[in-house]
């Protein structure tokens, strides 16, 4: 599939997010060849900026932070740069700047029939006005809407933007950013698990004893601290990219192999997880987080937080899904790992030794690894453990995108598969308002470490694996 002619419009032009992911997920599309024939961007922003000097920011940002991946070089950032306009002055209600003009014009030049893609690279606090905006001016009818997150930062403000999202849009129009959905160790999930009869056939409670999504970061949150301290690892990754992943694992066969039956699937199976037990949740703040630039004087907010979820689907009763997040610990990974239970006539005897485990990695170009045991080899009856291992990226023809580039590429040919739905977000919060509601308490953890050592039980019997745990 390629989609048809395209007017692209990037609100917030100007930001972070623009610069670091947005764009560098267009270049990779560009490397690629998956950019429409005909397309024009128009970056929005409220200072006016000639269209030369917008250019210049993003070939910049371009060669900072896209050259030298995915296909994309000097080359291909100069194939990009003259479809880019700057349409200044904002954008809101009362007053559209320059943005109706520049888009009357791009699609004067790409067909009139072109399609427009609203991308809100925005503030979370922008989302509503802005949306307001794009109503105001006739802009909502047959486009898409993009945006990324946080959707909404508890369940009242959800609903809030919500209603007003679904009063403009349509939800067929909506593509809401949860960038862990787009990750190619995440997309292969169903696809390993359906297409795998020794997979599928162990992918429940009579084999699986424990799922661990585990996303420790060894980072802090220094640049950042004022967006992070208004949110925390609950409202940034649980609620959000961890209870979405769950999902997929968790998720029924689906009806079909479309999209729309992909995401009804992962739709389905978040309503059956249990709302969260605060009793089975730790929180934890780093010691020295209060110290930072921008963190509130006596912040409460949690840096770390580990959480046992359930999910009442006859698969999945009585196995936990322990989820696991947190800054300035001792390793990064993105885990998500089956736990087997122990065969029944094992030569391993040993209760202690690693657990028999399939894990994805979501990070990178994504990997999945099985942990077994074997025997030792030589003249020995010694057990060792050992990892069939497949990295995603060696497969034949393998060209693998960064997570922003499969998720624009989905956004302009109109897959939805991979975003999230106004019912799915509204589950999430379902999930997690008990631990708002009665919040547990903060534990303070060193950092470097593992986070609180109340965590631990969170994942007893097997612990949370490590890297060399589970090689
Ligand atoms: P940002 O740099 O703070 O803001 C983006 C742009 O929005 C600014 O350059 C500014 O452009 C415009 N803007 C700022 N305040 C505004 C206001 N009050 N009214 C209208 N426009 C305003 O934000 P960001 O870091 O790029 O993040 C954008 C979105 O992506 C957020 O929803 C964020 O949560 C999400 N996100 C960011 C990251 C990241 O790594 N940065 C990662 C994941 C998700 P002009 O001054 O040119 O108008």
């Amino acid at each position: 599939t390629s989609a048809g002619p395209t007017v692209f419009v990037v609100y917030g032009a100007s930001g972070d997010l623009a610069k670091r992911l947005v764009m560098p997920g267009f270049a990779a599309l560009a490397a690629a060849d998956l950019l429409p024939q005909r397309w024009v961007l128009i970056g929005s922003g409220r200072r006016a900026t000639p269209d030369e000097e917008y250019r210049e920011h993003v070939r910049d940002g371009l060669r900072e932070f896209a050259r030298g991946k995915s296909g994309v070089t000097d080359e291909v950032i100069d194939t990009i740069l003259p479809g880019l306009r700057f349409a200044g002055g904002g954008f809101s209600e009362d007053d559209p700047g320059e943005l109706l003009d520049a888009i009357a014009a791009a699609k004067a030049e790409v067909g009139e029939d072109a399609q427009v893609v609203h991308y809100l690279a925005l503030p979370p606090s922008t989302f509503q006005s802005y949306t307001k905006a794009i109503a105001a001016h006739g802009l909502a009818e047959g486009t898409r809407v993009v945006y990324e997150k946080p959707y909404g930062t508890s369940p009242e403000s959800f609903e809030e933007l919500d209603r007003l999202v679904l009063s403009v849009f349509d939800e067929q129009q909506v593509f809401r950013i949860d960038h862990f959905l787009g990750k190619e160790a995440t997309q292969q999930l169903h696809v390993i698990r359906f297409a795998n009869r020794m997979i599928e056939q162990l992918w429940s409670n009579e084999h699986v004893a424990q799922v661990q999504i585990d996303v420790p970061e060894v980072l802090g949150v220094d640049d950042r601290a004022t967006f992070y301290d208004e949110t925390g690892a609950t409202l940034d990754m649980l609620v959000t990219h961890l209870l979405q992943v769950a999902a997929e694992v968790a998720l029924e066969p689906p009806a079909d192999w479309t999209s729309d039956a992909l995401a009804q699937a992962r739709e389905a199976v978040l309503t059956k997880i249990r709302p969260v037990d605060p009793a089975e949740v730790i929180l934890g703040q780093g010691t020295g987080y209060q110290e930072i630039k921008d963190v509130r004087e006596g912040s409460t907010t949690d840096t770390f937080v580990a959480a046992r979820v359930w999910v009442d689907t006859e698969r999945w009763q009585g196995v936990p899904f322990v989820l696991r997040t947190g800054k300035k610990l001792a390793e990064s990974h993105q885990n998500v790992t089956l736990v087997f239970k122990r065969p029944l006539n094992s030569p391993q005897k040993d209760d202690e030794a690693a657990p028999e485990t399939l894990t994805f990695t979501l990070s990178g170009n994504g990997s999945v690894f099985a942990g077994v045991t074997a025997r030792r080899p030589g003249v020995s009856d010694d057990l060792v453990p050992g990892r069939l291992y497949l990295d995603l990226a060696e497969l034949p023809n393998a060209e693998p995108l960064p997570p922003y580039a499969a998720l624009l590429r989905d956004v302009l040919i109109g897959d939805r598969a991979l975003f999230t739905t106004s019912a799915g977000l509204r589950d999430a919060w379902r999930v997690v308002a008990p631990m708002l509601d009665e919040r547990p308490e903060l534990h303070p953890y060193e950092p470097g470490t593992w986070g609180p050592q109340a965590a631990e039980a969170i994942a007893a019997p097997f612990g949370w694996l490590t890297e060399q745990q589970s090689s």
